[in-house]
Protein backbone atom coordinates (compact mmCIF):
# COMPACT_ATOMS: atom_id res chain seq x y z
CA UNK A 1 0.00 0.00 0.00
CA UNK A 2 1.28 3.59 -0.71
CA UNK A 3 0.00 6.93 -0.43
CA UNK A 4 -1.16 6.41 -4.54
CA UNK A 5 -3.56 3.67 -3.03
CA UNK A 6 -7.08 4.57 -3.29
CA UNK A 7 -9.06 5.28 -0.70
CA UNK A 8 -12.52 3.93 -0.46
CA UNK A 9 -15.28 4.46 2.51
CA UNK A 10 -17.92 0.92 2.88
CA UNK A 11 -20.84 2.32 4.72
CA UNK A 12 -22.00 -0.68 6.86
CA UNK A 13 -18.69 -2.81 6.28
CA UNK A 14 -18.87 -4.53 9.23
CA UNK A 15 -21.54 -7.50 8.52
CA UNK A 16 -22.74 -9.24 5.25
CA UNK A 17 -22.17 -6.92 1.86
CA UNK A 18 -20.46 -4.57 3.18
CA UNK A 19 -17.89 -6.51 4.90
CA UNK A 20 -17.82 -8.81 1.93
CA UNK A 21 -16.92 -5.55 -0.41
CA UNK A 22 -14.51 -3.77 2.11
CA UNK A 23 -12.54 -7.44 1.74
CA UNK A 24 -12.36 -7.83 -1.44
CA UNK A 25 -11.96 -4.09 -2.51
CA UNK A 26 -8.66 -3.94 -0.37
CA UNK A 27 -7.77 -7.12 -2.20
CA UNK A 28 -7.66 -4.95 -5.43
CA UNK A 29 -5.85 -2.36 -3.96
CA UNK A 30 -7.90 -0.07 -2.12
CA UNK A 31 -7.60 1.22 0.90
CA UNK A 32 -11.07 1.15 3.18
CA UNK A 33 -12.43 3.01 5.92
CA UNK A 34 -15.18 0.28 7.28
CA UNK A 35 -17.88 2.60 8.72
CA UNK A 36 -20.39 0.67 11.32
CA UNK A 37 -23.43 1.70 13.43
CA UNK A 38 -22.77 -0.33 16.96
CA UNK A 39 -21.09 -3.37 16.25
CA UNK A 40 -17.40 -2.40 16.94
CA UNK A 41 -16.14 -5.90 17.53
CA UNK A 42 -17.41 -7.32 13.64
CA UNK A 43 -15.96 -3.82 11.85
CA UNK A 44 -12.23 -4.68 13.93
CA UNK A 45 -12.53 -8.35 12.73
CA UNK A 46 -12.89 -6.97 9.18
CA UNK A 47 -9.90 -4.46 9.65
CA UNK A 48 -8.16 -7.26 11.31
CA UNK A 49 -8.59 -9.46 8.43
CA UNK A 50 -7.54 -6.61 5.62
CA UNK A 51 -4.69 -5.56 7.68
CA UNK A 52 -3.86 -9.62 8.08
CA UNK A 53 -3.64 -10.06 4.36
CA UNK A 54 -1.38 -7.16 3.67
CA UNK A 55 -4.02 -4.19 3.11
CA UNK A 56 -4.44 -1.09 4.96
CA UNK A 57 -8.06 -0.33 6.89
CA UNK A 58 -9.40 1.33 9.98
CA UNK A 59 -12.56 1.43 11.68
CA UNK A 60 -14.98 4.22 11.64
CA UNK A 61 -18.23 4.28 13.64
CA UNK A 62 -20.87 6.62 12.34
CA UNK A 63 -24.88 6.29 12.44
CA UNK A 64 -26.28 7.35 9.13
CA UNK A 65 -29.43 8.73 10.95
CA UNK A 66 -26.24 11.37 11.93
CA UNK A 67 -25.15 13.78 9.88
CA UNK A 68 -22.79 14.97 12.48
CA UNK A 69 -21.50 11.64 12.29
CA UNK A 70 -21.19 10.75 8.84
CA UNK A 71 -19.34 14.64 8.33
CA UNK A 72 -16.75 13.58 10.84
CA UNK A 73 -16.58 10.07 9.35
CA UNK A 74 -15.37 11.77 6.02
CA UNK A 75 -13.25 14.11 8.40
CA UNK A 76 -11.45 11.06 9.26
CA UNK A 77 -10.84 9.71 6.17
CA UNK A 78 -9.79 13.27 5.18
CA UNK A 79 -6.74 13.32 7.93
CA UNK A 80 -5.88 9.90 7.44
CA UNK A 81 -5.11 9.40 4.11
CA UNK A 82 -6.07 12.83 2.45
CA UNK A 83 -7.72 12.15 -0.37
CA UNK A 84 -10.88 9.57 -1.83
CA UNK A 85 -12.04 8.06 -4.63
CA UNK A 86 -14.61 5.77 -4.03
CA UNK A 87 -17.85 5.10 -1.96
CA UNK A 88 -19.70 1.96 -1.11
CA UNK A 89 -23.25 3.37 -0.17
CA UNK A 90 -24.36 0.43 1.49
CA UNK A 91 -25.99 0.35 4.81
CA UNK A 92 -28.91 -0.13 5.14
CA UNK A 93 -32.28 -1.63 7.06
CA UNK A 94 -35.13 -3.59 6.85
CA UNK A 95 -37.85 -3.95 9.62
CA UNK A 96 -40.15 -6.49 10.62
CA UNK A 97 -42.93 -7.79 7.81
CA UNK A 98 -45.94 -5.17 8.25
CA UNK A 99 -48.67 -3.92 5.74
CA UNK A 100 -48.57 0.14 5.13
CA UNK A 101 -51.83 0.16 7.12
CA UNK A 102 -50.09 -0.91 10.64
CA UNK A 103 -46.71 1.35 9.75
CA UNK A 104 -45.59 3.84 12.62
CA UNK A 105 -44.63 6.64 11.17
CA UNK A 106 -41.55 6.45 13.52
CA UNK A 107 -40.86 2.96 11.52
CA UNK A 108 -41.32 5.11 8.32
CA UNK A 109 -39.04 7.95 9.14
CA UNK A 110 -36.73 5.57 10.52
CA UNK A 111 -36.56 3.84 6.89
CA UNK A 112 -36.18 6.81 4.79
CA UNK A 113 -33.43 8.38 7.34
CA UNK A 114 -30.97 5.32 6.87
CA UNK A 115 -31.86 4.17 4.11
CA UNK A 116 -32.37 7.62 1.97
CA UNK A 117 -31.34 10.66 3.81
CA UNK A 118 -27.62 9.25 4.97
CA UNK A 119 -27.55 7.93 1.46
CA UNK A 120 -27.72 11.36 -0.05
CA UNK A 121 -25.99 12.65 2.69
CA UNK A 122 -22.79 10.10 1.82
CA UNK A 123 -23.18 11.11 -1.65
CA UNK A 124 -22.87 14.78 -1.00
CA UNK A 125 -19.70 14.79 1.11
CA UNK A 126 -18.07 12.22 -1.63
CA UNK A 127 -19.11 14.03 -4.27
CA UNK A 128 -17.86 17.41 -2.38
CA UNK A 129 -14.75 15.42 -2.25
CA UNK A 130 -14.15 13.88 -5.53
CA UNK A 131 -15.83 16.06 -7.76
CA UNK A 132 -13.27 17.92 -10.53
CA UNK A 133 -15.83 20.80 -10.44
CA UNK A 134 -14.76 20.96 -6.15
CA UNK A 135 -10.89 20.77 -7.38
CA UNK A 136 -10.65 16.58 -7.05
CA UNK A 137 -8.99 13.92 -9.11
CA UNK A 138 -12.71 12.17 -9.75
CA UNK A 139 -13.82 8.83 -8.26
CA UNK A 140 -17.03 6.20 -8.18
CA UNK A 141 -20.07 5.94 -5.84
CA UNK A 142 -21.61 2.57 -5.75
CA UNK A 143 -24.92 2.58 -4.39
CA UNK A 144 -26.59 -0.68 -3.10
CA UNK A 145 -30.86 -0.71 -4.33
CA UNK A 146 -32.85 -4.05 -3.82
CA UNK A 147 -34.81 -6.02 -5.71
CA UNK A 148 -37.51 -4.97 -3.69
CA UNK A 149 -37.58 -1.50 -5.18
CA UNK A 150 -38.90 -3.36 -8.90
CA UNK A 151 -41.82 -6.39 -6.73
CA UNK A 152 -43.05 -3.69 -3.76
CA UNK A 153 -42.74 -6.03 -1.10
CA UNK A 154 -46.47 -6.33 -0.52
CA UNK A 155 -46.98 -7.85 2.94
CA UNK A 156 -43.38 -7.32 4.04
CA UNK A 157 -41.96 -3.96 3.86
CA UNK A 158 -43.65 -1.80 1.40
CA UNK A 159 -41.19 0.86 3.48
CA UNK A 160 -38.13 -0.78 2.64
CA UNK A 161 -39.10 -1.25 -1.33
CA UNK A 162 -39.67 2.59 -1.91
CA UNK A 163 -36.47 3.73 0.16
CA UNK A 164 -34.89 1.65 -2.72
CA UNK A 165 -36.88 2.98 -5.31
CA UNK A 166 -35.43 6.19 -4.05
CA UNK A 167 -32.09 4.69 -4.21
CA UNK A 168 -32.78 3.66 -7.85
CA UNK A 169 -33.66 7.66 -9.06
CA UNK A 170 -30.86 8.91 -6.79
CA UNK A 171 -28.70 6.88 -8.50
CA UNK A 172 -29.63 7.63 -12.01
CA UNK A 173 -29.97 11.56 -11.66
CA UNK A 174 -26.31 12.24 -9.72
CA UNK A 175 -24.79 10.07 -12.05
CA UNK A 176 -25.94 12.71 -14.95
CA UNK A 177 -25.33 15.31 -12.40
CA UNK A 178 -21.79 14.85 -12.10
CA UNK A 179 -21.38 12.68 -15.74
CA UNK A 180 -18.48 15.32 -16.31
CA UNK A 181 -17.18 15.85 -13.22
CA UNK A 182 -14.90 12.54 -13.05
CA UNK A 183 -17.46 10.74 -10.77
CA UNK A 184 -19.49 7.43 -12.20
CA UNK A 185 -22.51 6.31 -9.89
CA UNK A 186 -24.20 3.13 -10.35
CA UNK A 187 -26.16 0.95 -8.30
CA UNK A 188 -25.98 -2.66 -7.37
CA UNK A 189 -29.21 -4.13 -7.18
CA UNK A 190 -28.70 -7.76 -5.05
CA UNK A 191 -32.29 -10.11 -4.56
CA UNK A 192 -32.20 -12.68 -1.77
CA UNK A 193 -28.76 -12.83 -0.27
CA UNK A 194 -27.36 -14.78 2.72
CA UNK A 195 -26.71 -12.11 5.41
CA UNK A 196 -27.70 -11.17 8.93
CA UNK A 197 -30.47 -8.56 7.31
CA UNK A 198 -33.24 -11.29 6.76
CA UNK A 199 -32.80 -12.23 11.00
CA UNK A 200 -32.85 -8.08 11.43
CA UNK A 201 -36.32 -8.34 10.11
CA UNK A 202 -37.46 -11.48 12.42
CA UNK A 203 -37.12 -13.63 9.19
CA UNK A 204 -34.28 -15.53 9.83
CA UNK A 205 -34.91 -18.33 7.70
CA UNK A 206 -35.55 -16.55 4.59
CA UNK A 207 -33.33 -17.21 2.66
CA UNK A 208 -33.99 -20.79 2.55
CA UNK A 209 -37.74 -19.97 2.28
CA UNK A 210 -37.72 -17.99 -1.03
CA UNK A 211 -34.73 -20.00 -2.53
CA UNK A 212 -37.59 -21.71 -5.04
CA UNK A 213 -39.06 -18.66 -5.92
CA UNK A 214 -35.43 -17.38 -7.86
CA UNK A 215 -34.90 -18.98 -11.02
CA UNK A 216 -31.13 -20.07 -9.97
CA UNK A 217 -33.04 -21.97 -7.08
CA UNK A 218 -30.39 -20.71 -4.16
CA UNK A 219 -30.09 -17.34 -2.22
CA UNK A 220 -26.72 -15.75 -3.41
CA UNK A 221 -23.84 -14.77 -0.85
CA UNK A 222 -22.47 -11.69 0.14
CA UNK A 223 -19.21 -12.20 -2.09
CA UNK A 224 -21.50 -12.64 -5.11
CA UNK A 225 -22.65 -8.96 -4.84
CA UNK A 226 -19.17 -7.73 -3.81
CA UNK A 227 -17.24 -8.66 -7.16
CA UNK A 228 -20.06 -6.49 -8.96
CA UNK A 229 -19.70 -3.82 -6.66
CA UNK A 230 -15.95 -3.81 -7.07
CA UNK A 231 -16.54 -3.83 -10.82
CA UNK A 232 -18.69 -1.07 -10.80
CA UNK A 233 -15.63 0.74 -8.42
CA UNK A 234 -12.94 0.30 -10.93
CA UNK A 235 -11.72 1.32 -13.91
CA UNK A 236 -13.19 -1.98 -16.14
CA UNK A 237 -16.61 -0.16 -15.79
CA UNK A 238 -15.05 3.00 -17.04
CA UNK A 239 -18.08 4.14 -19.35
CA UNK A 240 -21.15 2.41 -17.14
CA UNK A 241 -22.28 5.40 -14.86
CA UNK A 242 -26.35 5.34 -14.07
CA UNK A 243 -26.60 1.54 -14.65
CA UNK A 244 -27.73 -0.86 -12.24
CA UNK A 245 -26.51 -4.69 -12.37
CA UNK A 246 -28.91 -6.60 -10.84
CA UNK A 247 -27.32 -9.85 -8.86
CA UNK A 248 -30.75 -11.51 -8.20
CA UNK A 249 -29.96 -14.96 -9.76
CA UNK A 250 -32.43 -14.10 -12.39
CA UNK A 251 -35.24 -12.93 -9.86
P1 LIG B 1 -26.63 -6.62 7.19
O1 LIG B 1 -25.96 -7.95 7.13
O2 LIG B 1 -27.81 -6.44 8.09
O3 LIG B 1 -25.52 -5.52 7.55
C1 LIG B 1 -25.93 -4.18 7.64
C2 LIG B 1 -24.74 -3.28 7.79
O4 LIG B 1 -25.22 -1.92 7.83
C3 LIG B 1 -23.98 -3.51 9.08
O5 LIG B 1 -22.61 -3.28 8.83
C4 LIG B 1 -24.56 -2.46 10.01
O6 LIG B 1 -23.65 -2.00 11.01
C5 LIG B 1 -24.80 -1.32 9.04
N1 LIG B 1 -25.81 -0.38 9.51
C6 LIG B 1 -27.10 -0.63 9.87
N2 LIG B 1 -27.69 0.50 10.29
C7 LIG B 1 -26.76 1.47 10.21
C8 LIG B 1 -26.74 2.86 10.52
N3 LIG B 1 -27.82 3.48 11.02
N4 LIG B 1 -25.60 3.55 10.32
C9 LIG B 1 -24.48 2.94 9.85
N5 LIG B 1 -24.43 1.63 9.52
C10 LIG B 1 -25.56 0.91 9.72
O7 LIG B 1 -27.12 -6.16 5.73
P2 LIG B 1 -26.78 -6.74 4.26
O8 LIG B 1 -27.72 -7.84 3.97
O9 LIG B 1 -25.33 -6.93 4.09
O10 LIG B 1 -27.28 -5.50 3.36
C11 LIG B 1 -26.40 -4.50 2.89
C12 LIG B 1 -27.15 -3.65 1.86
O11 LIG B 1 -27.64 -4.48 0.81
C13 LIG B 1 -28.36 -2.93 2.45
O12 LIG B 1 -28.47 -1.64 1.87
C14 LIG B 1 -29.52 -3.80 2.01
O13 LIG B 1 -30.72 -3.09 1.90
C15 LIG B 1 -29.03 -4.27 0.65
N6 LIG B 1 -29.69 -5.51 0.21
C16 LIG B 1 -29.53 -6.68 0.90
C17 LIG B 1 -30.21 -7.81 0.45
C18 LIG B 1 -30.11 -9.14 1.17
O14 LIG B 1 -30.87 -10.06 0.83
N7 LIG B 1 -29.23 -9.31 2.14
C19 LIG B 1 -31.02 -7.75 -0.69
C20 LIG B 1 -31.14 -6.55 -1.36
C21 LIG B 1 -30.47 -5.43 -0.91
P3 LIG B 1 -23.59 -2.68 12.49
O15 LIG B 1 -22.84 -3.98 12.28
O16 LIG B 1 -22.83 -1.74 13.34
O17 LIG B 1 -25.00 -2.90 12.91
Amino acid sequence: MSADSKVLIVTGGSRGIGAATALLAARRGWRVAVNYARDEAAAASVVSQIVAEGGEAFAIQADMVREADILAMFDAVDTRWGRLDGLVNNAGIVDESARVDEMSAERISRMFAINVTGVFLCAREAVRRMSTRHGGDGGAIVNLTSAAARIGAANQYVDYAASKGAIDTLTIGLAREVATEGIRVNAVRPGIIDTEIHASGGEPERVAQMREQVPMQRGGTADEVAQAIVYLLSEDASYSTGATLDVTGGR
